[in-house]
């Protein structure tokens, strides 16, 4: 990418996650001029359930990307248990959800980034990767440019008429570029997120199982060449208890849970544990200037437990990429923060009472042994992690 030669539409994108990646094939195939910047070179190991929920392979299908993923040898997932510390349990089956043949799919990210990204080179997008968006320049408050350093130790400033941030919760590039610098999103991290892959895990393929414990939440499911992957988010003082050591959260903690030690108890790990902080959830500024777009979990982050991350990625770069082919830049800002919360608002508004539950094993027993009674009253709570509460219910 070292040439600097533009065309007037160009599109820069940082981060080429699920977002970035799916957005660059959605523009690009339209016919747009699309660079996608990303710092790590691909594939490469990301901290996530890697839980792909079933209305994800609509989107890959519209993206084309569905036979490559399918290829890469996940498990199919028909069911998602909740295991409540107290032993009880309530099932939700992933015909619930909308999407490719009623089942999720169970793959590490290492592989559907990589194949999501291929997807975007052959769609027609520029990509460069090792390179990290290091610094913004703003001309008469818009985005003039972005600062690039490569993994040599380079740098190189790369500029375009369109700028998307999509390096997800940390909105590396909406930091650059705040205006007032005071709003830049720092904030104290409260919960830490690990994830490793295990074998001789004693579960069966073709289910999803998330353990509540003190202080957090975790969940187990196989991916792709028979191993499984273990995500969880624990609070940042009970995770300093264990002088921050997934192993020993792990075994101290998480063990607790009966139906954990079960599962992960006799398990081998295979990967060095991922760690990441989580500093807050929601929603966050969508358009810091005129032509900068936050989108995916830059955009706003939903709680993992509804297993809808990579979903909302997808539907907010759809949404986003239908707002930019709209034409009139100067109206797209307005266009995309009404469609992004006529369609997040109320799921990102029950997520955060629901969060009340699953950090208070208390709650979450009394909330799993609830849903454990009426696969009726389940099946209204799944359909409104992807619906929402309606505005009518909080403001009739
Ligand atoms: C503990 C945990 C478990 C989760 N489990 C699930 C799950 O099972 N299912 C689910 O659907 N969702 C899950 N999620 C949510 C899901 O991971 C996110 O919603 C999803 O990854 C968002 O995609 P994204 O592309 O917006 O951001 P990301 O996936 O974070 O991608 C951002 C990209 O930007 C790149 N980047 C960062 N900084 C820079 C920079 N300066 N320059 C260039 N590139 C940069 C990164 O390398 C990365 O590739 C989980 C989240 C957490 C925290």
């Amino acid at each position: 990418m070292r040439s600097t030669q533009r065309g007037s539409g160009r599109v820069i994108i940082a981060g080429a996650g699920p977002t970035g990646s799916s957005l660059a094939i959605r523009l690009a195939t339209e016919g747009r001029e699309v660079c996608v910047i990303e710092r790590s070179r691909f594939p490469r190991h990301k901290l996530c359930g890697e839980f792909i929920s079933p209305e994800c392979l609509e989107h890959f299908r519209a993206l084309g990307v569905l036979g490559p993923i399918g290829a890469a040898g996940g498990d199919s997932i028909r069911r998602t248990v909740f295991y409540a510390l107290n032993g009880r349990s309530a099932e939700v089956p992933s015909e619930w959800f909308r999407g490719s043949g009623g089942a999720a799919l169970g793959l590490s990210r290492a592989e559907m980034d990589h194949r999501l990204l291929e997807a975007a080179k052959r769609a027609g997008a520029e990509v460069v990767e090792g390179a990290s968006v290091c610094g913004a320049h703003l001309e008469s408050g818009r985005v003039s440019a972005v600062e690039v350093r490569f993994d040599d130790g380079s740098r190189e400033t790369v500029d375009g008429s369109i700028f998307v941030d999509a390096t997800g919760r940390q909105r590396v590039l909406a930091n650059y570029a705040a205006r007032d610098k005071t709003k830049r999103g720092h904030r104290q991290p409260s919960l830490v997120g690990f994830k490793a892959h295990f074998s001789d895990v004693g579960m069966q393929p073709g289910r999803c199982e998330i353990y509540f414990f003190n202080g957090g939440y975790g969940g187990l499911n196989f991916v792709e060449g028979g191993r499984a992957n273990h995500c969880f988010l624990v609070s940042s003082s009970a995770a300093r208890d264990c002088g921050g050591d997934a192993d020993s959260i792990l075994s101290n903690v998480i063990f607790r849970n009966s139906r954990a030690l079960e599962t992960l108890g006799g398990a081998k790990r295979e990967l060095e544990w991922l760690a990441v902080a989580v500093d807050g959830f929601g929603l966050r500024e969508l358009s810091p200037a005129p032509n900068l777009f936050t989108v995916g979990d830059a955009g706003a982050f939903i709680d993992p437990f509804t297993g809808s991350g990579m979903l909302m990625a997808l539907e907010s770069s759809e949404l986003l990429a239908e707002c930019l082919l709209a034409g009139e830049l100067e109206r797209t800002a307005l266009r995309y923060a009404a469609a992004h919360r006529k369609r997040f608002r109320g799921r990102l508004r029950l997520c955060a009472f629901m969060r009340r539950l699953a950090f208070d094993p208390r709650l979450a027993s009394i909330a799993v042994s609830v849903a454990g009674i009426s696969s009726g009253f389940r099946r209204i709570i799944a359909a409104m992690t992807r619906k929402g509460i309606p505005d009518k219910v909080v403001n009739p």
